[in-house]
């Protein structure tokens, strides 16, 4: 009996026993290729030289020191690195251990701000519907996932909630894609009048929308609009990219490729690759000077933000990403999954869309393609096909349910940075079998 409570109470998993590249080994000698990098992790693969060698050498060095009473090298090199190659405007690092605290943080440097700045009746956060920010319980409040908030609703604190920008389920027949941005955006106006301008603190949104959604890009110039509205209204922009980010969508920062700067961006995942928990949230210059001239501070901390091996692992897999272009490999490797997912599902009579950007993308199932109409929830196709792909030796990562009624089972792509053509070949053959038969074993009817 195994005394770990895995996340499904009674699942009896298979036991990882290894990574090389691309995939992950079991116990029974099985490979898998990771085709969801976890769940957007793991973007340099398993077993990478360079990171062993950097964490081998910080574990040498120096494992941990508390924040309270020293800095380490190691940490102020990886904020230099994430600040060097931020969008202008944001010019401090704060680093904690995942994404869910670098939401928290976000959220509280929001509040701290307005504050500081003497406008305290500043209190609401707008986030989005179809959203994911974290399991913890202000992140939790600010994401939009009903299943998932559920039985936690009386913890929660107040968060307000519009439409995302989310063209196959929201855009509407004939509207073009400059007048559905500007319906989407013009959304969040409204909220803000409707709770009072001067008592908004900030709005929250996944710049490219992750594991709820799955792999949704906005629409050009929706950004464009909200960024223009926060500035109208003094309200921060929050971009969440604890999943799009670090590079997953072709630009190191998703939101590189939408022409704004968020006021703090939190960021995750990708930034260690899953070699060591970290997470980070980028601050612009005038929340940060607002602190300094302030109360000289920002109340927040967490016994393990800043970790020396935390930190040696992230610059690691940055300077990697940077040395080896990988960017590149990315953008070239993402336009060839695209093409093989078309080619295999494109006509597929189950599959409703096909979309994201770089390597991240989902494909989303739908019992009857003209009307949309998600699959009953209670099949648990997502899971299916999981199940299927797990058999074929893939890992894709499963995410299902409509979500606020409105949307179906998904999987979501999200491979390594370093996949070669002929394993993105394979991820796109595997998958088709598995998704084959997850929907052939459905009960009929
Ligand atoms: N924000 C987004 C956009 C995410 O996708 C996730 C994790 N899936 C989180 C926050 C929370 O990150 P973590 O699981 O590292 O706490």
């Amino acid at each position: 009996m195994s005394h770990l409570l895995h996340r499904t109470a009674n699942a009896v998993m298979p036991v990882a026993v290894g990574g090389r590249g691309i995939e992950l080994i079991d116990a029974a000698g099985k490979h898998y290729i990771d085709a969801s990098g976890g769940a957007a992790v793991s973007c340099l693969g398993h077993g990478h030289p360079a990171v062993r060698e950097a964490l081998h050498r910080q574990l040498d060095t120096l494992a941990y020191a508390h924040t309270a009473f020293f800095t380490t090298d190691i940490a102020e090199r990886l904020a230099d690195c994430l600040i060097a190659h931020a969008p202008a405007g944001l010019e401090r690092a704060y680093l904690v251990s995942g994404g869910s605290e670098a939401v928290e943080a976000a959220l509280k440097m929001a509040r701290q701000y307005f504050v500081e700045k003497g406008q305290p009746r500043r209190r609401h956060v707008i986030a989005r519907r179809q959203s994911f920010h974290g399991n913890t319980l202000a992140a939790l409040a600010a994401g939009g996932n009903q299943w998932r908030r559920a039985a936690f609703l009386p913890l929660l604190i107040e968060t307000h909630h519009i439409d995302p920008c989310f063209a196959y389920r929201f855009q509407a027949p004939g509207e073009s894609g400059e007048d559905y941005a500007a319906r989407a955006a013009q959304a969040l106006e409204d909220k803000i009048l409707e709770l009072g301008p001067d008592e908004v603190i900030a709005f929250l949104a996944e710049t490219v929308v992750g594991a709820t959604a799955g792999a949704v890009p906005p629409v050009a110039d929706y950004f464009r609009r909200i960024r223009a509205i926060c500035d109208r209204y003094g309200v921060l922009l929050i971009l969440d990219e604890v999943m799009c980010g670090m590079g997953r969508t072709g630009t190191l920062h998703a939101c590189e490729q939408e022409g704004v700067v968020p006021d703090l961006m939190t960021v995750a995942k990708g930034l260690g690759g899953g070699y060591q928990p970290i997470g980070a949230v980028l601050l612009s210059a005038a929340i940060f000077e607002a602190f300094a001239r302030g109360s000289g501070f920002f109340q927040h901390g967490h016994t393990y933000m800043g970790h020396a091996m935390a930190a040696a692992a992230a610059l690691a897999v940055q300077e990697t990403i940077v040395r080896d272009n990988l960017l590149a490999n990315v953008v070239a490797m993402g336009d060839h999954l695209r093409e093989r997912l078309e080619q295999r599902f494109a006509n597929h009579a189950h599959i409703g869309d096909i979309r994201g950007r770089g390597l991240f993308h989902a494909i989303e199932f739908v019992a009857d393609r003209s009307s949309k109409q998600p699959f009953d929830p209670a099949l648990k196709l997502h899971a299916a096909v999981k199940r299927e792909a797990m058999a074929r030796g893939l890992m894709v990562y499963p995410m299902g349910g409509t979500i606020d009624g409105v949307q179906g089972d998904h999987i979501l792509l999200a491979p390594p940075f370093i996949i070669e053509r002929g394993q993105a070949d394979a991820v796109v053959e595997r998958l088709g079998d598995a998704v084959d038969s997850a929907i052939a074993g459905l009960p009929a009817g």
